[in-house]
């Protein structure tokens, strides 16, 4: 995945571009099965970048093992690059996370984060997940 692809411009765009599993996740609001995505359990240094747009969105730096079964971080690289929306689907209320260039739905914030780190918890389907390694993104512009 490229950093900062053009994004298509339809839905019938986006169900070529993603699987089926990507579709389901990032444009219908869907959730992978705990313990089941690529990246819950990655320790691997390096950039997580919007499976849907390529936009940067979190660190590994600031993951961290929630033992929830998704990958969970306690801060995006810049808030700017989400948005955050309410979301009371399912009798909860909760904050649902999108990317802001693509729209893609990421998952969900909480407030049980690690305290020391500020207390969120940004739970992420690792579908919606595209991780460029530390060394790659060290050999770029270089
Ligand atoms: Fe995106």
């Amino acid at each position: 995945m490229k950093p900062q692809q053009s994004m298509p411009s339809d839905d019938a765009g986006w169900r070529k571009r993603l699987t089926p599993e990507e579709y389901r996740v990032m444009r219908e609001a869907g959730t992978e099965p705990p313990f089941s995505g690529r990246y819950w359990n990655e320790h691997g240094e390096g950039v997580y970048r919007c499976a849907g747009c390529g936009t940067e969105l979190f660190s590994s730096d600031t993951k961290f093992d929630s033992g929830t079964g998704w990958p969970s971080f306690t801060e995006p690289t810049n808030r700017e690059y989400v948005e955050l929306r309410e979301d009371r689907s399912q009798g909860i209320s909760r904050v649902e996370v999108r990317c802001r260039r693509c729209g893609a739905h990421l998952g969900h914030v909480f407030d049980d984060g690690p305290a020391a780190s500020g207390g969120k918890r940004f739970c992420i389907n690792s579908t919606c997940l595209q991780l460029e390694p530390q060394d790659h993104a060290d050999g770029n512009g270089q």
